[in-house]
């Protein structure tokens, strides 16, 4: 700040990277941010941030920002920047053209947890009221679907049940398949100040996360389970509860569908879901699970937190209803220090599921198959709806390489690099005849685009975010888009040029028709949200100013449900030619693909992704540190540099995907979560041995 001067205004708005959410002060001088202040009054944040908040603004202004939209008629041609009429005239001859060649199913839209709730909220009105298909997805695709599947199956509703305050009520923490020091920092801060203050702690994990030891905080139990085998360590650890008589028997009675728990009960009793049975599949042995089960059952209030260790995987729905079985069976839901909480990635996860991103979903987690659903939005948006579900991002890819689809709007989303099996993505991308791509930079993706139109950063344009803890936050315009237009009017503007009418002034305008049409979000304003700070969903007539528990006296939809949930193993195994499983994960200093954090000065702390491997597997292949290696799927091939390390078992690697030069998805496989196609980022099978080059 001394060098760049003394700030003459401030901006509270919230930060565009993980789903903590934390509010910071945009300083300003001379209309340029000079410096991200942690907000003290911020409601997720309390006046912490972390390093990637604070460099947060590092990327707005970086020479790589596309500031002008784009055009090319094949992808092998050079781009031609245009004016902004003649890219949205060039993008509407192409999918009108292919729309009444080949039927409105051939048009999709994506939109990304990184734009906001208003953006979103009109990306999916565009492919359903515009383009007349319920082909519209979202990133959380591919890191939280089974959150929205398994807790809505459960509980009635599609989002974690607690605040973050609430953890400070905790007296026992299960982590699992979550890393919260790196990927949430903030959160973990919190997270670790309660584990200091004395509550017990179980990390259920392939890798020792820092939380596992920690100057003065260490993991009560560490259950390092092979990767894959969460569901028959989340059965043995129901199936001790019941065994040992540690159920709480007078919350299943009140809160939970009586019939269906003592099918459950039936179910998770059998043998083959005891520890003892397990220990094998799982690489734990019987006597942690049991006394993990004990410490969670009987140890006071106790709070289960996941993230994509438990969701990317090809039972992640399964898990994810495992883990709500156990905190019924306990009766850990519905108070302060308890509940199922998924840490979400990304800013707008939570928020872009909400806004009815998904296929079969219209805002508000209501399945497009309802006509009284559809009634309120036919009325609203003056069209009739189609009932049936819409293509996935995967379907929409598999439907372009079958020649099916064709026109795809990206907004804010680099497919290429953060989907899996790469190869399979750009092969359909690559088959399609209209790609129009919405982003700040010429992103991967963008390599197989017709149609480049720059987007807004988060503070170049106003709205909300939505947090893990479903917390509303304000976004704040603090500087002017440099192509000129917010996302949100670039997508009006192409709903416009296609001939319908959108015309909101601002988007608080957004947000007072997703109000009007949201059972959850009718009490939200962009007035409210000013006054208040900010509010937690469902606000409504019944909770006018937010709700920071959910499933108080009752669930969502009533009663409690539970669900049987047997093991499938992964088709994804070690075999004889891919010995070691591959695992993967995020660092404190990188976001993500980066596109953001490697234009940042995060960058100092890491500038590429690193193979762990334990020392075991290391020396017989010749490996030390820093030795580049190459590591083999069956999918493919990539080069990394390694790092030897006892944080993975033997057996296992692990590595993160925040650089496209590394391109890690390029070895991940096909196979996805049996109920919603999240991919299995987290096994796959792999050789490594030493190279000479990157
Ligand atoms: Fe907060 Fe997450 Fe941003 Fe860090 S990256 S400042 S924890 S919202």
């Amino acid at each position: 700040v001394a060098e760049q001067g003394v700030p003459e205004e401030s901006v509270v708005t919230t930060c565009a990277y993980c789903g903590v959410g934390c509010s910071f002060q945009a300083e300003l001088k001379d209309d340029q941010v000079v410096r991200m202040v942690p907000y003290k009054y911020g409601k997720a944040n309390h006046g912490h941030s972390c390093v990637k908040g604070r460099f947060a603004w590092g990327y707005t202004n970086h020479p790589d920002r596309i500031t002008a939209p784009m055009i090319r008629d094949k992808v092998t041609d050079p781009w031609r920047e245009v004016t902004w009429e003649e890219a949205y005239d060039f993008a509407v001859k192409r999918i009108q053209s292919i729309s009444d060649a080949h039927g409105h199913s051939a048009l999709g839209a994506i939109t990304s947890s990184r734009c906001t709730n208003e953006e979103t909220y009109l990306v999916q009105k565009l492919a359903r009221a515009v383009f007349g298909t319920n082909n519209v997805d979202t990133c959380a695709r591919v890191c939280h679907s089974p959150t929205g599947y398994g807790l809505k199956t459960a509980f009635g509703t599609s989002a974690g049940t607690q605040g973050f305050d609430s953890v400070e009520a905790s007296d026992v923490i299960l982590v699992i398949g979550a890393n919260p020091t790196d990927a949430h920092p903030v959160f973990g801060s919190q997270m670790k100040r309660r584990l200091r203050e004395g509550a017990r702690l179980i990390v259920v994990d392939p890798r020792a996360i820092d939380l596992v030891r920690t100057p003065h905080v260490e993991a009560d139990y560490h259950l390092q389970l092979k990767p894959g085998t969460n569901v028959p360590l989340v059965n043995a650890l129901a199936h001790t509860v019941l065994d040992e008589g540690l159920e709480d028997e007078a919350f299943i009675k009140e809160r939970c569908e009586v019939d269906e728990y003592a099918e459950w009960k039936e179910f998770i009793l059998r043998p083959e879901n005891s520890p003892e049975a397990v220990a094998d599949i799982t690489g734990v042995d019987a006597e942690s699970i049991r006394a993990a089960a004990r410490l969670y059952a009987t140890g006071g209030e106790a709070a289960i937190y996941y993230g994509l260790g438990v969701t990317e995987h090809s039972q992640g729905s399964t898990m994810v209803m495992g883990m709500a079985n156990l905190a019924m069976a306990t009766g850990n839901i519905g108070r302060n220090g308890v509940g199922v909480n998924p840490l979400r990635g990304q800013n707008n996860v939570q928020g872009s599921c909400d806004m009815g991103s998904f296929p079969h979903e219209l805002p508000g987690y209501r399945h497009i198959s309802d006509p009284g659903v559809r009634d309120i939005y036919e009325k609203e948006w003056g069209v009739s709806l189609d009932s049936d579900p819409g293509m996935r991002i995967p379907n929409m890819i598999d439907a372009a390489t079958n020649g099916t689809f064709k026109a795809l709007y990206v907004q804010g989303e680099d497919i290429l690099q953060s989907d899996p099996n790469i190869k399979h993505i750009a092969s359909g991308l690559s088959a399609m005849e209209c790609v129009i791509v919405q982003d700040l930079f010429l992103n991967e993706t963008a390599s197989y685009a017709h149609v480049f139109l720059p987007g807004s950063t988060f503070l170049e344009k106003e709205g909300t975010f939505t947090n893990a803890e479903r917390r509303i936050n304000r976004v704040r315009k603090v500087a002017e888009p440099p192509a000129g237009k917010a996302d949100w009017e670039i997508t009006q503007d192409l709903a416009q040029a296609l001939g319908y009418p959108m015309n909101y002034s601002d988007p608080s305008g957004i947000m007072d028709e997703i109000a009007r049409t949201t059972p959850t979000f009718t009490g939200v304003s962009f007035d409210k949200l000013d006054r208040l700070g900010s509010v937690q969903w469902p606000c409504n007539e019944q909770h006018p100013e937010g709700t920071p528990v959910m499933h108080v006296g009752d669930f969502v939809r009533g009663r409690g449900k539970f669900m049987l949930t047997p093991y499938v193993a992964s088709d994804e195994r070690a075999n004889r030619k891919f010995p070691l499983l591959l695992t993967t994960g995020r660092i404190l200093s990188q976001y993500n693909v980066g596109a953001q954090t490697r234009r940042t000065g995060n960058s100092l702390w890491h500038s590429e992704d690193i193979l762990e491997i334990h020392p075991s597997d290391a020396e017989v292949r010749g490996i030390a540190d820093d030795t580049l290696v190459a590591v083999a799927s069956r999918m493919g091939e990539t080069t990394l540099r390694a790092k030897v390390s006892e944080r993975v078992m033997p057996g296992v690697l692990h590595t993160t995907f925040h650089f496209p030069e590394t391109a890690t998805n390029v070895i991940t496989t096909e196979y996805a979560d049996w109920a919603t196609e999240c991919p299995e980022y987290k096994v796959t099978a792999v050789e490594v041995r030493p190279c000479n080059t990157l």
